[in-house]
């Protein structure tokens, strides 16, 4: 008997501000795919629920998880710790299922060398300038933080194409969930 087929490991990365959660969640509307629900010592916002949007938990119970070997990555972003739990994942993958993780570029970079076969998409502004503009009008950005997170995404860009398998430029939010379906819907081997 063969084993049933697995699903595949999907990373959407991109720079804060550019739009990643708008299109995980239009991806998650829209596909079968599952959201990898990530672990933060992050206070939860008003809105936000517990093991929906994150596992909210202290240093202490992150730092137990962690040497545990149960989370497959981490980063520190803001001054708290985010990781992705072997559980929120793996057997989800082995269940047959796309999982989709939301994180950041430091964690892509650690799943592109613990899983050579992920599929990483990296979400692009249209240029730093707008990226700016976008931080701006979300409003809840100082202007130091602001800087660190043009520096940040900066850097990031630069090192975009090598480390992930496609480079999506986020100038119209439609266009670019489009484009992101499309590149789902591709063969995992591409000739
Ligand atoms: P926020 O606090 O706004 O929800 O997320 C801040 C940043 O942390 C975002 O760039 C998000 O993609 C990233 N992030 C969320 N979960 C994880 C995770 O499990 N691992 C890593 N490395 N980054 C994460």
């Amino acid at each position: 008997m063969s084993a049933s087929p697995k699903g595949r490991l999907i990373v959407i990365s991109g720079p804060s501000g550019v739009g990643k959660s708008s299109i995980v969640d239009a991806v998650l509307a829209r596909t079968d795919a599952l959201f990898s629900v990530s672990a933060t010592t992050r206070s939860a916002r008003p809105d936000e629920v517990e093991g929906t949007d994150y596992a909210f938990m202290t240093r202490e119970q992150f730092g137990a998880l962690q040497e545990a070997g149960e989370i497959l990555e981490s980063a520190e972003y803001g001054g708290n710790l985010y990781g992705t739990p072997r559980n929120a994942a793996l057997p989800l993958v082995e269940a047959g299922h796309d999982v989709i993780l939301d994180i950041e570029n430091e964690g892509a970079k650690q799943i592109r060398a613990t899983f050579p076969s992920a599929l990483m998409i990296f979400v692009a502004p249209p240029s730093l300038d707008s990226l700016a503009k976008r931080l701006l009008t979300r409003g809840d950005t100082s202007d130091e933080d602001m800087a660190r997170r043009l520096g940040v995404a900066e850097d990031q860009m630069a090192e975009a194409d090598g480390l992930y398998d496609h480079v999506v430029v986020n100038d119209d939010l439609v266009d670019t969930i489009v484009a992101v379906l499309d590149i789902l819907k591709q063969p995992l081997e591409q000739p």
